[in-house]
C-alpha cells in the first residue's frame, strides 16, 4: 500500500473543520435506547452514530449483542437524524447483512483483527466496496499485523481506509484498560501520513474519568476523529458501562478540547512543533514508568541480599551493564559519554533504594 492523498477522500469529502466524531453506545440494547441516544447525539459535533450489533466479549456470559435486528434500528436512526452509521463486523455474514442494511461505516473489531484468516475472509466479502472500513488495533501491541489487515482490504480494492487505535491489552494492570502504547500509531502515521487515523479513548480508559485526557493527548499527536462511547445513562448500559458518556458530556468535551487548525505556513509549523512536542511527552512518559520498574525490581534484589547477607555493590556485574549499554547506545547514536552519565546515575538509584531495603 502505498501513502496518498486519495486515501483520505472519504474523511475530506465529509468537509468537517473539527475532528471527525464517532459516538453511541458500546452496544444497541433497544430500538428506543438508540433512537434516544441519536436523537441527543444529533445535537453535538457527531458525524456517525457507531453501535455494536455483534459483541465479541473476551469472556462468554456476557451480552452479546441484539443480532440483524439492530441493523434495522440503525437505519432508523439514520433516517430519522441524518447521522452516518458504523457497526463493527467480525466475519463475512455479518458482512452480507450490514451491507443489505445499507451500513454506512464497518469497523473491524480489535479481536478479529489478529486473525488474518478473518481478515481475509472480511476483505474477500467486501471486495470493491465503496463502503468505509476502519480497522481497529489488534488488541496485542504488533504494528504489522494491524498493517497486514489493512493492506488485505487495500488489495481488495477498498480504497475508503480507516485505523482505529484502541488500545492495547497488557498483563499486568495499569492506569488504563488498553495501553495506548501511543508510539505504535505515531509509527503508523509516520509511515501512512495521510490514512485517516482515529482515536477510540474509550476502550483505551476503560473509566470515564481519563477520557478527556486521551482525547487530547490523541489531538495533539494529529489525530483526524474520536469514536467515544456515548449513552444517555452510562452505568445502566448493557456492556462496558465503566467508560460510556453521555452525550451531554461529549458535546462539553469537544467545546473543551483543544483543536489545532491548519490555516497558514506559521501555523503548519506550529503544528508540526506540537505534535513532535507530545512524541517527546508521551517517550519521556515511558522513560519515568521504564525507571519506576527497574527500581522495583532492584527493591526485589535489595531484599534478597539482605536475606543473604551479601554486600550491595557487586563492581563486576556493574561493569558488565555499562560495557553492553555503551555498545548498545553507540549502535542507536548515542555517544558514550551520555550513556556513562546516564547509567551512572540510574545506578545510583538502584544502590540508594537497596540501601534504604538492606537498613530497613
Ligand atoms: C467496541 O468498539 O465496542 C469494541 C468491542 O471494541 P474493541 O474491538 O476495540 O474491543
Ligand atoms: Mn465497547
Amino acid at each position: 500500500m502505498e501513502n496518498s492523498k486519495e486515501l483520505r477522500t472519504w474523511l475530506d469529502n465529509f468537509g468537517l473543520d473539527h475532528p471527525l466524531v464517532i459516538a453511541g453506545p458500546c452496544s444497541a440494547e433497544t430500538e428506543d435506547q438508540l433512537l434516544k441516544i441519536a436523537h441527543e447525539l444529533k445535537e453535538t459535533d457527531t458525524t456517525v452514530l457507531r453501535a455494536g450489533i455483534w459483541k465479541p466479549r473476551t469472556r462468554p456470559g456476557n451480552f452479546e449483542g441484539v443480532g440483524a435486528l439492530g441493523l434495522k434500528w440503525l437505519q432508523k436512526a439514520k433516517a430519522e437524524t441524518g447521522l452516518l452509521t458504523a457497526t463493527e463486523v467480525a466475519n463475512k455474514d455479518h458482512v452480507k447483512l450490514a451491507l443489505e442494511h445499507d451500513i454506512d461505516i464497518l469497523w473491524i473489531g480489535a479481536r478479529t483483527t489478529v486473525s488474518p484468516f478473518i481478515v481475509q475472509e472480511i476483505a474477500d466479502a467486501l471486495e470493491g466496496t465503496d463502503k468505509i472500513v476502519l480497522v481497529k488495533n489488534p488488541v496485542n501491541p504488533d504494528l504489522a499485523l494491524w498493517l497486514g489487515a489493512i493492506e488485505r482490504l487495500y488489495t481488495a480494492n477498498i480504497k475508503n481506509l480507516g485505523v482505529i487505535h484502541r488500545g492495547f491489552s497488557t498483563y499486568e494492570k495499569t492506569r488504563y484498560r488498553n495501553n495506548p502504547n501511543w508510539q505504535i500509531p505515531i509509527e503508523l502515521q509516520n509511515r501512512f501520513p495521510d490514512l485517516p487515523l482515529i482515536c477510540d479513548p474509550s476502550h483505551i480508559a476503560g473509566r470515564r474519568d481519563i477520557i478527556f485526557d486521551i482525547c487530547q493527548t490523541a489531538l495533539d499527536l494529529n489525530f483526524d476523529g474520536l469514536m467515544i462511547e456515548t449513552h444517555y445513562d452510562p452505568d445502566n448500559a448493557w456492556s462496558d458501562a465503566k467508560q460510556q458518556i453521555t452525550p451531554e458530556t461529549l458535546k462539553r468535551m469537544t467545546v473543551d478540547l483543544k483543536i489545532r487548525k491548519e490555516t497558514d505556513t506559521e501555523a503548519d509549523y506550529q503544528n508540526a512543533l506540537a505534535t513532535l512536542r507530545t512524541q517527546i511527552d508521551v517517550i519521556d512518559h515511558q522513560l519515568i514508568e521504564t525507571l519506576g520498574k527497574r527500581m522495583q525490581i532492584a527493591d526485589k534484589i535489595g531484599e534478597l541480599k539482605k536475606e543473604k547477607n551479601v554486600a550491595i555493590l557487586q563492581t563486576k556485574r556493574w561493569n558488565e551493564i555499562l560495557g553492553k549499554m555503551i555498545l548498545e547506545g553507540d549502535e542507536r547514536g548515542l555517544s558514550e559519554e551520555f550513556v556513562l552519565r546516564i547509567f551512572k546515575a540510574i545506578h545510583q538509584e538502584s544502590i540508594n533504594h537497596q540501601e534504604k531495603i538492606i537498613k530497613s
